[in-house]
């Protein structure tokens, strides 16, 4: 069972909310209003923690993944029993990228609201899981908080708690058309609200996909003309991927599992921990 409690954050006054599961949930409560006026941040009590974390990038310098197949990585990683079985998804980008879309894809089922709109839809912090092969994975759906105004040490409190111990993922979303000033901006701000470590544990999420018709994501990505984004792209470690979020269930399963693959690869990077958030002051590196 778990439970988390929250202290409102007096600068984004959102609420967190859990989504509905097609499984029965753990039971997570949510006591904001009558905290608010107690601290500025939410507060976490026994998350189920599965496995260790607090892992800092910074002592485990990056190694190269050998390019043999996930299959390969999959099965070094229970070799060496670093396999989570629990999985915590951070998704985030700008307003309209997609987030809550690529978050029901990734769950297979409707559970954020996702449409378009002129002004942000997703106002709160949401959570949603669903099983997948042997792990469970929480997809967590953010509002835009990287073109946010707010402090980053508070999008980095909520997400931290949200995603307690923290995230061993963070799916940056990015819609295929112009890469302009604002999504360079969105990937500065992940690296303030997160610290630069962040991106040894990011994978570029491309929503409408099919916009690219004939193209391939990555000559998309390398011959855009904006070049921070390929800049981007190589910061990542060329770790990205593309989602229609339209697409009927065979290329979703495509899709999911080429996501997957990819994060399987961030695992065995990261020795199976998750990222502990520490914003730190440093300079960006894209
Ligand atoms: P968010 O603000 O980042 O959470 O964005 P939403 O998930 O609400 O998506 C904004 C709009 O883009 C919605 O109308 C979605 O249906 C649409 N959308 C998201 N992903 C795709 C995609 O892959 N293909 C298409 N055609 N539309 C998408
Ligand atoms: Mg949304």
């Amino acid at each position: 069972m778990e439970t988390f409690f929250w202290l409102l954050g007096s600068t984004y006054k959102k609420y967190c909310s859990l989504a509905p599961s097609g499984k029965p949930e753990p039971s997570w409560e949510c006591k904001a209003a009558g905290d608010r006026k107690r601290s500025h941040y939410c507060l976490s009590v026994s998350p189920m923690v599965e496995e260790e974390c607090g892992h800092s990038p910074q002592k485990n310098p990056t190694r190269h993944v050998p390019l043999d197949s996930a299959q390969g990585l999959t099965k070094g990683l229970k070799e060496k029993e670093l396999t989570p079985k629990r999985l915590q998804i951070l998704l985030v980008g700008r307003t309209g990228s997609g987030k809550s879309a690529t978050g029901n894809s990734i769950l297979g089922r409707q559970v954020f609201e996702s449409r378009i709109s002129a002004r942000p839809v997703t106002m709160t912090f949401q959570k949603g899981s669903r099983q997948w092969t042997e792990k469970e994975l929480e997809v967590i759906d953010t509002p835009d908080i990287l073109s946010s105004q707010d402090k980053p040490e508070v999008a980095a409190e909520i997400c931290s708690v949200l995603a307690s111990p923290g995230p061993h993922v963070v799916l940056l979303v990015i819609q295929v058309g112009r890469y302009t000033a604002e999504d360079q901006q969105a990937a500065r701000r992940l690296q303030e609200i997160f610290g630069k470590g962040i991106l040894a544990y990011t994978i570029l999420v491309f929503t409408r996909k099919e916009d690219l018709d004939e193209g391939s994501l990555e000559e998309y990505i390398q011959e855009n003309s904006n070049k921070s984004l390929d800049d981007l792209d190589v910061a990542c470690e060329r770790r990205h991927c593309g989602f229609n979020n339209r697409a009927q269930e065979d290329e979703q399963k495509a899709q999911l599992k080429d996501l997957m693959e990819k994060i399987e690869m961030i695992l065995w990077e990261n020795e199976g921990h998750c990222y502990s958030i520490k914003p730190p002051n440093v300079p960006s590196k894209v």
